[in-house]
């Protein structure tokens, strides 16, 4: 940790601030022609692989939620981030092994990525001596490929069914189940994908109805997902540019 990763060029701070503008922009447009409420979908800038010191230049332009896909890069950048007096909300939205729960509960403050009971129950108790309730959203598999990651909806399986992970979820009091959260799978359209994710969050809701939250959407796909009802949209290349991993 240097003091100069921390700060950030105005030639940089300057594509920030373009990239953030079309991405606002492209957010009020899709919420239009879907009749919706901008002040109902939260852009969540997906920090993964970027400095602390874009962070900071994201915050010092209004983005108030950003996310990290990796614990160990994403413990790091926040204390960086704290340390220089700047606390945006933070939400965990990568695959999460058990083992890095109780480092993940001390920074996050949405977890999007749970998807079996046995990954509640770490999380609850490493939680349990938080001040406020970790907000959770269930990941749900949108193809039903449980490999791939993901709850599965209207399974009665107890690890992966979508309730059993839902009632750990429910029952832990360090927990909060504020909704959904889904990746179009590869090689679908993004279309499909989210008509068969809206079925399922009405099903949902239906039986969790203050489980109001849904995440989906990225990139490249945004506009579709709000069309069907996303409240946060994970949004990184757009924003910070492409990045040289495949992640
Ligand atoms: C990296 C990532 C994103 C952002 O993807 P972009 O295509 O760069 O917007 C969104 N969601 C998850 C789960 C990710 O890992």
């Amino acid at each position: 940790m240097t003091d100069s990763s921390a700060t950030v060029r105005p030639d940089r701070r300057a594509e920030l601030a373009a990239g953030l503008a079309q991405v606002r922009t492209r957010i009020v447009d899709a919420c239009v022609d879907a009749g919706r409420d901008p002040a109902d979908v939260t852009m969540i800038a997906v920090t993964k692989t970027y400095p602390a010191g874009d962070v900071l230049a994201l915050a010092g332009l209004g983005v108030t939620d950003m996310g990290e896909n990796r614990d160990q890069e994403a413990a790091g950048k926040a204390a960086e981030v704290a340390a220089a007096g700047v606390r945006p909300r933070w939400h965990f939205i990568g695959q999460l092994q058990r083992n890095k729960a109780r480092s993940v509960v001390r920074y996050a403050d949405v977890v999007h990525s749970v998807d079996s009971a046995r990954l509640a129950r770490a999380l609850a108790t490493a939680a349990a001596d938080r001040e406020r309730p970790l907000d959770v959203l269930l990941q749900v598999s949108i193809d039903g490929d449980a490999a791939r990651g993901g709850a599965l909806p209207g399974s009665a399986e107890p690890d992966v069914g979508l309730e059993s992970v839902a009632e750990a979820v429910a029952g832990a009091p360090a927990l909060r189940l504020a909704g959904l959260m889904a990746v179009a799978p590869l090689g679908w359209e993004p279309e499909r994908a989210f008509a068969r994710l809206a079925e399922v969050v009405a099903a949902f809701r239906a039986v969790h109805p203050g489980a109001t939250a849904l995440s989906a959407g990225m990139s490249g796909d945004l506009e579709i997902a709000i069309r069907y009802g996303a409240t946060h949209v994970r949004v990184g290349s757009a924003l910070l540019g492409m990045r040289s991993t495949l992640r």
